[in-house]
């Protein structure tokens, strides 16, 4: 039987609740364990598929084509848990689920109630991933913070389930900030201990502590904190802010947190030590040198969450070349009002993400052009190909003010255009090609080489297609149609012959990429990089 461990966050929000989860699964997996990881988001949202970049952050999607939560782009970096849509629970979903049944009769004869229902609902959802993945221990996320009226179902549900499994089958972890105060020159405990007796008004005492800090906590303070908030002194975990997210399951284990998890659920896990992880994350990543300077051209530059997996990937990249990124992230905007050459000269690659609407597509349009032009390397994701297709069309095929109908819907060149299947479509919510579909790359090209296989799976978020009535006279000027989906016959990746490293595919590679293996795509595109800062 599985057991469980669940996540909750106090005081504030973003506290890194995500990647403290993840870190607790690596660290498992380090002593042979099996986890999967859930994410309970308390929005009414069914998945976050139809939230704007701005509320949410970006979209994660998984492997069997569900839209997710960031968090789940943390698990699967961190662990080798394989996520699918049963990873990530919303309010949404579970009154989704549990309206169906009512409306089939289900529950013919009952009051249907937030009481036993809705929490049942979720016990139900927790379990089955610790029924179907098999797996020794779950970790379970509540996303939103202790005190929310949103979270509460999801509270008195892990509140249930622990009493229901009996001890040692559960424990509590809770995130919290303890701020510094410059003024005072001192931490405070107080939010903590506010925060855990909020915690326990729900009848729920946590086990461990979890302390975001800027300072390392004195004896003193952790011997307050655990004294006020009930909990053995060597229970309260420092988690001080670190310059890599990849320090952090290093840092946890130095506090002695896997010890403390494997003795309170009276797991069996002998303890094999970070290995692979230590030596090739976060040596090489502290240890380069050489520097690489990457653009990022997109239009949710200011919100640092919107392009999250995009920009690890780039750091796995950068770890597997042995040089340090540096990112230079651009609005599209800004290139549109204030030309090119300000914001890209001097970087040695150009990196074009995926995205929605009509907004600052001409800016990545030019970000483009100046990388074809100027040789600099080039990797587009998405959004980042179709943009790409459409300057090429425009710049080397002569066609005139080509575009993609989802933001000229009566252009003369159609280059970029929506499916018949995807033309019928109405309702917004998980109708897009999402997941993995396959593709098949053409040997000599440059995705061959950065994948030396024929044969790959990537995952998909998008309408649009590249419309293969161009693709003859496309080929004809110089652009390679090196990946396609061989049962739908759909371009999946192009690349430009006369250039050093101009990659771009519909696909986003950035979800399959791990630290300690680099996805190929974003590894081939910073070796490129590097070699032509070399050359500058
Ligand atoms: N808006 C484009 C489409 O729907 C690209 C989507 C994306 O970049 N994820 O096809």
């Amino acid at each position: 039987m599985a057991k469980y461990i669940f996540v909750t966050g106090g005081v504030v929000s973003s506290l890194g609740k995500g990647i403290a989860s993840a870190s607790i699964g690596k660290l498992l997996e380090a002593r042979g364990l099996k986890v999967s990881l859930i994410k309970c988001d308390p929005y009414i949202n069914v998945d976050p598929g139809t939230m704007n970049p701005y509320q949410h952050g970006e979209v994660y999607v998984t492997e069997d084509g569900a839209e997710t939560d960031l968090d789940l782009g943390h698990y699967e970096r961190f662990t080798n848990a394989l996520l699918t849509k049963d990873n990530n629970i919303t309010t949404g979903k579970i009154y989704y689920s549990v309206i169906n049944k009512e409306r089939k009769g289900d529950y013919l004869g009952k009051t249907v109630q937030i009481i036993p229902h809705i929490t049942g609902e979720i016990k139900e959802n927790i379990k089955k991933v610790a029924y179907l993945r098999r797996v020794d221990v779950v970790i379970v996320e509540i996303g939103g913070t202790v005190g929310d009226i949103e979270s509460l179902p999801f509270l008195e549900a892990i509140r249930q389930l622990r009493l229901e499994l009996g001890p040692h089958y559960a424990i509590n972890i809770h995130v919290t900030l303890v701020p510094f105060i410059k003024s005072a020159g001192e931490i405070k405990t107080k939010p903590t201990q506010h925060s855990v007796s909020k915690l326990r008004e729900i009848g729920i005492s946590p086990d461990i502590i979890i302390c975001r800090s800027e300072k390392v906590l004195s004896k003193e303070a952790r011997d307050k904190i655990a004294l006020f908030c009930n909990v053995d002194r060597e229970a309260v975990i420092t988690a001080i802010d670190v310059k890599y997210i990849y320090e952090i399951p290093a840092m946890f284990k130095r506090e002695g947190l896997d010890k403390l998890i494997v003795r309170l659920l009276n797991l069996r896990g002998e303890d094999r030590g970070l290995g692979a992880w230590e030596k090739l994350v976060l040596k090489r990543l502290k240890k380069s040198q050489s520097k690489v300077e990457i653009a990022v051209v997109g239009k949710y530059i200011t919100l640092q969450d919107a392009y999250k997996s995009v920009y690890e990937a780039l750091i796995h990249g950068a770890i597997a070349n042995d040089v340090k990124l540096v990112t230079r992230k651009i609005d599209s905007e800004d290139i549109e009002k204030q030309g090119v050459e300000k914001y890209l000269k001097g970087v040695d690659g150009i990196l074009v993400p995926g995205g929605f609407g009509q907004r600052g597509i001409e800016g990545k349009i030019k970000a483009i052009e100046f990388s074809r032009e100027n040789k600099i390397p080039f990797l587009g994701i998405c959004l980042g190909m179709q943009t790409a297709v459409i300057e090429f069309a425009r710049a080397v095929c002569g066609f005139k003010k080509a575009n993609s109908t989802e933001f000229d819907k009566n252009t003369k060149y159609p280059v970029i255009s929506l499916l018949e299947e995807q033309e019928k479509v109405v309702h917004k919510g998980a109708t897009m090609r999402l997941g993995a579909y396959e593709c098949r790359i053409k040997k000599g090209s440059l995705a061959y080489k950065a994948y030396k296989k024929e044969r790959i799976f990537e995952r998909h978020r998008h309408r649009y297609e590249f419309n293969n009535h161009y693709r003859k006279v496309m080929e004809e000027r110089g652009l390679l149609f090196s990946g396609v989906n061989p049962q739908k016959d759909l371009v999946e990746i192009i690349e430009l012959k006369n250039h050093p490293w101009f990659v771009a595919c519909q696909f986003h590679p950035e979800f399959k990429s791990k630290p300690e293996k680099a996805h190929p795509l974003f590894r081939e595109f910073i070796r490129a990089s590097k070699e032509f800062s070399k050359k500058k």
